[in-house]
């Protein structure tokens, strides 16, 4: 792999640019910060030997190989029927850590290596938690992780497995953000959703649907979305393909939300390209229950932009998709399945056509919340659901 030059940030509030040169994961004026555009894939410099996302490392703003990898990326994509309907689904819950937060954390973490990062720490629902404090056993490096109490247990107990301090925050998920940020004195604030290179991760979200397609475009993808890093890796990683003239089109994106916690569908259905105020409840989804996103702006143009929307889906819609993915082999969390109900949402109002190549990103494994998908299908010990 060759040196590439120093990547860049800019801040999309103050204009402000900063040397990718350190660890950083917020402007000067608090803004977030957006890395610049990357320099494209072609499939030349696909590394085909390599089965994990660094297949593609000649695409991505790092200076040399990884010095951490767990084997991230290059998931399985498998076609299965859905209400009559032939379907891809793309198993992001078969990461090392059974998510697909590892795909984001891999390429950060190993910026942030190369630039000195010292101790860490995150808030998280726990996927993200579970997938940063892992690769920062994997790299050496002290993390402490801020949770909801209310996280399901076998996230925080794959946290506190990693050897991280894991801090219980009582409260709202905004809670558990808070006080990572004041935190951020202490040690790095390695936060998934801020620190730009986690997007710079999943865009390989996109080479590898491209690839396994056979070098084609989807016509579209499905998203569970909470703070929105797999549409903006999605965008960004498109982008690249159709720069570097590889592909002509770009498939529509559908971000996936529980009603009960929807802050794109709110701000989509305003008309408005910025966060505007919505009601909250309790959620089976948990880890896309986010009361306040961070680039709302960039997610609502890439959504648009693809020509794709925001499904909304209810709770009562959660649980028959779960039953009908594990039906399907596809053993999946709450959060995950949403995307499912959404696929049957839009096969139904005929926004996806039963001809059209559709792919359904299942972000986390029903191992992640083994105990609360048990109760969604009122399995009990000793009795058959
Ligand atoms: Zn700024």
């Amino acid at each position: 792999m060759t040196t590439m030059a120093i990547a860049s940030y800019r801040c999309p509030v103050c204009g402000q640019t900063h040397a990718a040169d350190r660890p950083l994961w917020c402007c000067d004026c608090g803004s977030h910060l957006n890395l610049a555009p990357g320099c494209g894939l072609i499939r030349d410099q696909i590394e085909v030997g390599e089965a994990s996302l660094w297949r593609y490392a000649a695409a991505l703003s790092l200076r040399g190989p990884p010095c951490t990898s767990l084997g991230e990326g290059w998931t399985p994509l498998v076609r299965r029927n859905w209400q009559g309907v032939g379907v891809f689904f793309k198993l992001e819950s078969q990461m090392p850590t059974g998510s697909f937060k590892d795909r984001g954390t891999a390429v950060m973490i190993n910026h942030l290596l190369e630039v000195g990062v010292g101790a860490i720490h995150e808030d998280s629902s726990g996927n993200a938690g579970a997938s940063i404090a892992t690769y920062a056993a994997a790299s050496g490096i002290s993390c402490r992780i801020y949770v909801p109490a209310a996280a399901p247990r076998g996230k925080l107990v794959q946290i506190a497995a990693s050897g991280a301090d894991v801090r219980p925050i009582r409260g709202s998920r905004q809670a558990v953000t808070e006080a990572a940020l004041a935190a951020a004195g202490e040690s790095f604030y390695a936060s998934h959703n801020w620190q730009p290179h986690f997007i710079e991760g999943t865009k390989t979200l996109a080479f590898e649907l491209w690839e396994q397609l056979g070098f084609r475009i989807p016509d579209n993808i499905l998203v569970p979305t909470g703070y929105g890093s797999n549409i903006l890796g999605l965008e960004r990683g498109f982008d690249e393909l159709e720069r570097s003239g590889e592909i002509a089109e770009r498939p529509r994106l559908f971000a996936v939300q529980a009603a009960n916690c929807a802050a794109f569908a709110a701000a989509w259905a305003s008309g408005r390209d910025r966060f505007v105020p919505f009601a909250t409840a309790p959620t089976i989804a948990d880890g896309i229950a986010t009361p306040k996103p961070v680039r709302v702006a960039e997610v609502l143009r890439a959504l648009r932009g693809s020509k794709g929307g925001v499904v909304a889906v209810g709770e009562e819609e959660i649980a028959p998709a779960l039953v009908a993915l594990g039906r399907l082999g596809l053993f999946v969390e709450p959060t995950a399945a949403t995307a499912g109900a959404a696929l049957t949402r839009l096969l139904r109002d005929g926004t996806i056509g039963p001809d059209q190549t559709t792919v359904v990103v299942l972000t986390g494994s029903g191992l992640k919340a083994a105990e609360r998908v048990g109760d969604l299908l009122g399995i009990r010990p000793g009795h058959s659901g």
